[in-house]
Parts: structure tokens; C-alpha cells; sequence
């Protein structure tokens, strides 16, 4: 039998959330995802695949998996070829500028030539160029909250959802460059038979979402 192969993160911020969508759609997976590498749901032709969130894309455009959940800030960061079929509704966060609290900030301009931490050098890039602004993109992986405070930047761009933890590291949001949330992606190439089992479970996510409005 046919079976679809979506990938969803490992653990994380989107893990549960993707597993109750599931759910919400009818379709069961075996209770203890967390310590596996995949799943097959009893009752949907559907095999899950759980992954670190940042090689969902890549995985979805070579067609190791059909689809993911994941969020937009990661899709549009990677720049692979996968097309964004559906928003999920869950992970809602945005990608964002900030400075020290006390810092003037009167436009986007007082960027110039300053250095900004982040871990999504190719979003942070797009912006300054639609913005005009040259500043030096220092790429750092974890805790970019903290290089201000360390004099390892001047400014920082960072996913926000509700900015505690800005507002604990004595930062101030300046700009939102991204309003990001979780996405169904789609490899470029599906065959007609696994298409046909997306288009059911599009359409129980649609149902969902509805009922959630
Ligand atoms: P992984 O181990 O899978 O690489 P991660 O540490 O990169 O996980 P998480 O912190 O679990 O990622 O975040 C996953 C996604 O959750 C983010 O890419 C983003 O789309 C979303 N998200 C929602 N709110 C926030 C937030 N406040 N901070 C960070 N990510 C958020
Ligand atoms: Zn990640």
C-alpha cells in the first residue's frame, strides 16, 4: 500500500502541536513518538518521519519525505525548492530586529555599518538590501539574545513570540522583518496516487482549522 511520508520536528517548540493536528484530523500514531525515527498511522496511509525542524526542507525537496510541518522562517532561511501548500495555524512567532533598550533607533538606517547576530544570515540579508542598509551579518547558531550584552554585536534579528526574553536581556524590538508560522510544504514532484491521499488530508486540516475560527 501507498503510504505518504510527511516529516515533522523530533522535539521542539512544534512537535506537540503537529502530532494533536493529527490527531484533530482522525489520524492515530502510536503514542510514544518521541523515541522514534518513524511511525505509521493505523488508520490513514500515512508514515511519519521525525527530524531536527532545520532538515525538513531539504528532506521534503529531494523527495525523502512528501511532505513536512514546519515553520516558515526555517522554509524561506533554507531556500530549497518546496512549495508552501497550507499555513497550520500553531507556531506563530516573527523574525525580528532588536537593540539595547536604551538605544536610539529612529529608522532603519542606523543599521548602517553596525553588526548584527543572528541565525538567519539569508533573511537578515534580503532585508538590508530592500532597505538599502550595509551591515555586517554575524552568524551565530544559539543564545543570539545574549551578544549585545557581550559586545559581540550591536543589534540582533531573532525569532519573538512574546518578548520576555528580549525584554529579560535588555533589548528593545525595532523591526519585524518575518510573521512567521508553521507550513505544510510539499516536494515538487508527487505522484498522482500519493497526491490523491494529500488532497484528503488537506482537506480534514481545512476542516479543522474551520472549526477552529
Ligand atoms: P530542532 O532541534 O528541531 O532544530 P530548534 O531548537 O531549532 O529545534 P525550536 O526552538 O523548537 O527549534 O523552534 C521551532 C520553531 O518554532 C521555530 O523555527 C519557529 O518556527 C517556531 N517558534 C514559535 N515561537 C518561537 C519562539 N518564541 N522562539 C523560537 N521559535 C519559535
Ligand atoms: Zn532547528
Amino acid at each position: 500500500m501507498m503510504l505518504l511520508k510527511l516529516a515533522i520536528q523530533k522535539s521542539g517548540r512544534l512537535h506537540d502541536d503537529s502530532v494533536k493536528l493529527l490527531k484533530e484530523c482522525g489520524i492515530e500514531i502510536s503514542n510514544n513518538v518521541k523515541n522514534q525515527l518513524k511511525a505509521t498511522a493505523s488508520n490513514f496511509p500515512l508514515e511519519v518521519f521525525f527530524l531536527r525542524d532545520d532538515d525538513i526542507p531539504q528532506y521534503v525537496e529531494d523527495g525523502v519525505a512528501d511532505i513536512g510541518f514546519v515553520g516558515e522562517n526555517v522554509i524561506y532561511e533554507s531556500k530549497k525548492n518546496v512549495t508552501v501548500t497550507e499555513l497550520l495555524g500553531f507556531g506563530k512567532c516573527r523574525l525580528s530586529i532588536a537593540v539595547g533598550k536604551n538605544e536610539p533607533y529612529p529608522n532603519v538606517q542606523c543599521l548602517e555599518s553596525k553588526k548584527i547576530a543572528t541565525s538567519y544570515p539569508v533573511l537578515l540579508q534580503k532585508f538590508l538590501d530592500e532597505n538599502k542598509v550595509n551591515a555586517e551579518i554575524h552568524e551565530i547558531s544559539g543564545s543570539v539574545e545574549i551578544a549585545p550584552g557581550i559586545g559581540l554585536a550591536d543589534a540582533i534579528c531573532d525569532l519573538v513570540s512574546s518578548g520576555s526574553t528580549l525584554f529579560m536581556n535588555g533589548l528593545q524590538e525595532t523591526e519585524v522583518i518575518l510573521k512567521s508560522e508553521s507550513a505544510l510544504i510539499k516536494t515538487p514532484t508527487l505522484s498522482g496516487e500519493k497526491q490523491r491521499i494529500l488532497d484528503k488530508l488537506l482537506f480534514r486540516i481545512q476542516t479543522v482549522k474551520k472549526a477552529k475560527n
